[in-house]
């Protein structure tokens, strides 16, 4: 715990960096692409919900407990809304309205594991897995991405799942490199995990983490993992959908053909508990239900998306193009580890990719303001010249 605590979470140490830097020298020399705080405004909706709410309804009742799992009439919303937008089947008790998307996995990590089990997840991933694997006395078992389009590693993944396996965690569009689980993955995974849990005579589950749902380009489709999967726990947060990351407020959804659900679900209830996560915000249950089916305006990510990587890949930088989430991962010319601290000294905050046991590559967050983006190139052409790098570099 003191490690974990002492050392920090890496993107807030950047981000923070960062900030106590442009109080030095000035906010304009400073590009801070460490973190993924949406830069987009809320949906409208959103605070005239708020200011709705608390003129309309009693202080003393806006502002009480509600049961751990949510209000009643909030589950029951959220079940319709997932039931109709994905297809599958979800009653108001398949819900459990969580403190975002980090406390769906930190809850459902610990309901499932017991110390010795193993939880698997692909590289490059958020490194909160870790934290959540570890302090449930689990160990997190990382698989590689096939390094050509990070597409999961079948082979590898075969090799890694035993009979200590409990879960995987699989995060689509994926934080760092925005990249989206094809289809035909998805069925692969599927097909491994019900023979694995048949073979080993538990179930493997599948713990689908996707606050970035929402946050897709070019029309692309992100398959639901419990149509191909019953045993999907599923994690959804509105942080990035509706920029309203500071409120904690996500959900998990387990539906009825999950193998043993109800004991899931109260193991579930007795992790918040232990957690002293005594319920989300009532205010903002209320919120994100009056709201659902509401986004910020994502076409903002898209223009920033188009111009960060056609500016960076146009210098000759290799990147991976994003299909979804608001992160630039970038391939670090010749590997070199060097390059993060030298942009940093240069005003440009980038993740080094080892923060997501991805060493060689860089993640830049575009969930900033265009201008932020456009003056940050001639930092970019300075780095190409001093790394070599030249159009003709570019291979992806
Ligand atoms: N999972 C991934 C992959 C993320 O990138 C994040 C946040 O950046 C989270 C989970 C947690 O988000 P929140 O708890 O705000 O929903």
């Amino acid at each position: 715990m003191v490690e974990w605590g002492a050392h920090g979470n890496t993107i807030r140490v950047i981000s923070e960096y960062a900030d106590d830097l442009a109080k030095k020298i000035g906010s304009e020399n400073i590009y801070n692409f460490s973190i993924g705080n949406p830069s987009v405004d809320p949906p409208k909706e959103v605070n005239e919900t708020i200011q709705r709410l608390i003129t309309t309804l009693p202080p003393v009742k806006l502002h009480s407990y509600t049961p751990a799992p949510g209000l009643p009439e909030v589950r029951e919303k959220m079940a319709a809304f997932v039931s109709e937008s994905y297809g599958k089947h979800y009653d108001a008790d398949d819900i459990f309205m969580t403190a975002g998307a980090c406390g769906a996995l930190a809850v459902v990590i610990h309901a499932i594991n017991c110390p010795g089990d193993e939880v698997i997840t692909f590289t490059p991933y958020f490194s909160e897995y870790r934290v959540f694997a570890e302090s449930a006395g689990a160990t997190l078992i990382e698989v590689p991405s096939r390094p050509e389009d990070l597409q999961p590693d079948m082979d590898a993944l075969r090799k890694s799942v035993n009979e200590k396996t409990s879960s995987i965690v699989i995060n689509s569009p994926n934080n760092p490199s925005g990249v989206v689980i094809k289809e035909e993955y998805v069925k692969a995974i599927a097909e491994l995990l019900k023979e694995k849990s048949s073979e080993y005579g538990h179930p493997i589950y599948i713990i689908a983490d996707e606050p970035y749902r929402d946050l897709i380009y070019d029309g692309i489709e992100v398959p639901f993992f419990p149509n191909y999967y019953p045993d999907t726990i599923y994690c959804y947060s509105f942080s990035k959908s509706m920029s309203i990351p500071g409120e904690r407020v996500g959900l998990l959804a387990i539906a009825k053909d999950c193998t043993n659900r109800e004991t899931v679900m109260h193991a579930i209830a007795g992790a918040t508990r232990a957690f002293g996560y005594l319920n989300v915000s009532g205010l903002f249950q209320l919120v994100v239900t009056a709201c659902l089916g509401k986004t910020s305006d994502n076409t903002q990510y898209i223009v920033n998306r188009d111009f960060i990587y056609n500016s960076l890949t146009e210098l000759g930088y290799t990147c991976i193009r994003p299909d979804g989430a608001f992160y630039l991962f970038l391939k670090l010319p010749d590997g070199r580890e060097d390059f993060c601290r030298r942009a940093m000294e240069l005003g440009v905050m980038l993740v080094p990719g080892k923060d997501f046991s991805y060493p060689g590559f860089a993640r830049l967050a575009y969930c900033v303001p265009l201008e932020r983006l456009q003056g940050s190139i001639h930092v970019f052409k300075q780095l190409a010249d001093e790394y070599g790098v030249s159009p003709k570099d570019n291979n992806l």
